[in-house]
């Protein structure tokens, strides 16, 4: 007798849609079949919508920038992301500078994220590094992790990593199976002016500074034949200049993550009189830029949230320097994304994540995958109310959703049912060799 049985559900395979019945058994998918069989616990679909659970590659709850934390703790923050049919996100660690500290990160970062609902992963991250490289990675490997977040910029906190420490890791990523999490702005061409208010966004972080680094490590990649994924590109210009530059490489050595907010809204929002409520870096870009976005969306191969909430009074500075960047956007990221790119969607932020973050049991509804599921209410008219997060506003609130999220299970349990929450236990998923 299977533990569970949902049945006559409209399925999200990687082959496309199927009406299948589900069966799990305790935490897995144990068989997918026309056929009925005994279950414990049945649920009828109608026809509903059945998706993998969302995997988030990009989040950042409690992050302490030092004079500020994000609002969202790993508590309210999974709460949210189940409401938004996430079941399992990557979070990062401090970034550090030798393996000693890095295992410390690795402590502090899991014993915060016990009170996570839904399953989490972790990005080490490395900061200005001068050490032994062969032996930090080959820590970060021993902990779990397959995925090294560093900084081309961020010099004025000694965050940044400098070309030759970047080209060799890029050979360990060959040598030692892990992938590379770029953030690419040309650390050069930024300006902090202080002067600046949060209008001068653009201006302080150009589209130019993202573009020039992004064709710069991918030179370094292809010349390497290492791992690389940029996070959260921001400007179509960037993508095009990709595609015409480094097709060989793209989305096969040199992976491209892109954000909801980047496809959403454009520089001009800035200029309104709650403008200060959409900073975030790297800065949200032309009208043209999106277009170009959207054209080349194909080439986007995952989409990740970068959520790091702040609250409004938070946000109201007169200077850019004293305003902490970063905006909420896990709860709302898949229906805002469906309603732009519609199914395209689904794997960008599914199996794709999956295959690049090394989670093997995440993102497919297959047999033997985890059985993360989110049952999902197509609705062409709705919009985007409310949040279940710590945050007290959306930039998405009222925007049109391709739908809601009615049910999110996590390995075989309901974390929301009918959309009532009902709790859950998130658990640190180990990550797989990447390639
Ligand atoms: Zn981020």
């Amino acid at each position: 007798m299977y533990t569970k049985a949902l049945l006559g559900g409209k399925v999200y395979l990687k082959t496309g849609w199927q009406q299948t019945n589900i069966y799990i058994e305790n935490e897995k998918i144990a068989l997918l079949s026309d056929d009925i069989f005994p279950a414990e616990e049945v649920i009828r679909l109608d026809g509903h919508e059945v998706l993998p659970g969302i995997i988030d590659p990009h989040v950042h709850f409690e992050l302490d920038l030092g004079f500020i934390k994000s609002v969202d703790d790993f508590y309210s923050g999974s709460v949210a992301a189940a409401y938004g049919g996430v079941t399992s996100y990557v979070d990062f660690l401090d970034p550090v500078d030798n393996e000693i500290d890095l295992e410390k990160a690795f402590h502090k970062r899991l014993d915060l994220a016990k009170k996570s609902v839904i399953d989490y992963h972790f990005h080490a991250c490395i900061k200005n590094p001068k050490g032994n490289l062969e032996v930090f990675v080959k820590k970060m490997k021993a902990l779990g992790m397959n995925t090294l977040k560093l900084f081309t910029t961020y010099s004025d906190s000694n965050r940044r990593t400098y070309d030759p420490e970047i080209v060799e890791l890029l050979k360990l990523s060959k040598k030692y199976h892990f992938l590379i999490m770029a953030h690419i702005e040309n650390d050069d061409l930024i300006d902090l002016n202080p002067s600046f208010t949060y209008r001068d966004l653009a201006k302080s972080r150009p589209q130019e500074a993202e573009t020039t680094e992004a064709l710069k490590l991918a030179e370094f990649t292809r010349q390497t034949g290492g791992w690389m994924y940029m996070v959260h590109l921001s400007s179509g210009k960037t993508l095009e200049a990709l595609i015409q530059n480094y097709p060989d490489i793209l989305n096969k050595h040199f992976f491209v993550e892109s954000c909801p907010q980047y496809f959403t809204f454009t520089n001009d929002v800035l200029e309104h009189h709650d403008g200060y409520l959409y900073t975030f870096a790297p800065p949200l870009r032309s009208a043209h830029e999106k277009d170009l976005l959207f054209a080349n969306e194909h080439a986007v191969y995952t989409i990740g949230t970068d959520h790091c909430a702040f609250m409004k009074h938070d946000k109201i500075h007169d200077h850019l320097s004293e305003t902490p960047l970063g905006i909420g956007g896990i709860e709302h990221a898949l229906g805002i994304m469906r309603n732009h790119l519609g199914d395209d969607a689904i794997e960008k932020m599914t199996s794709r994540v999956a295959e690049t973050q090394s989670l093997k049991a995440k993102g497919e509804i297959d047999i033997g995958f985890d059985a993360d599921l989110i049952i999902f209410k197509p609705d062409q008219g709705m919009r985007v109310h409310g949040n279940h997060g710590s945050c007290d506003y959306s930039v998405y609130e009222n925007l049109p959703t391709a739908g809601k999220v009615i049910s999110t299970i996590l390995r075989g349990q309901f974390v929301l049912k009918d959309g009532e929450f009902l709790g859950g236990k998130g658990q640190w998923i180990k990550g797989s060799d990447f390639h």
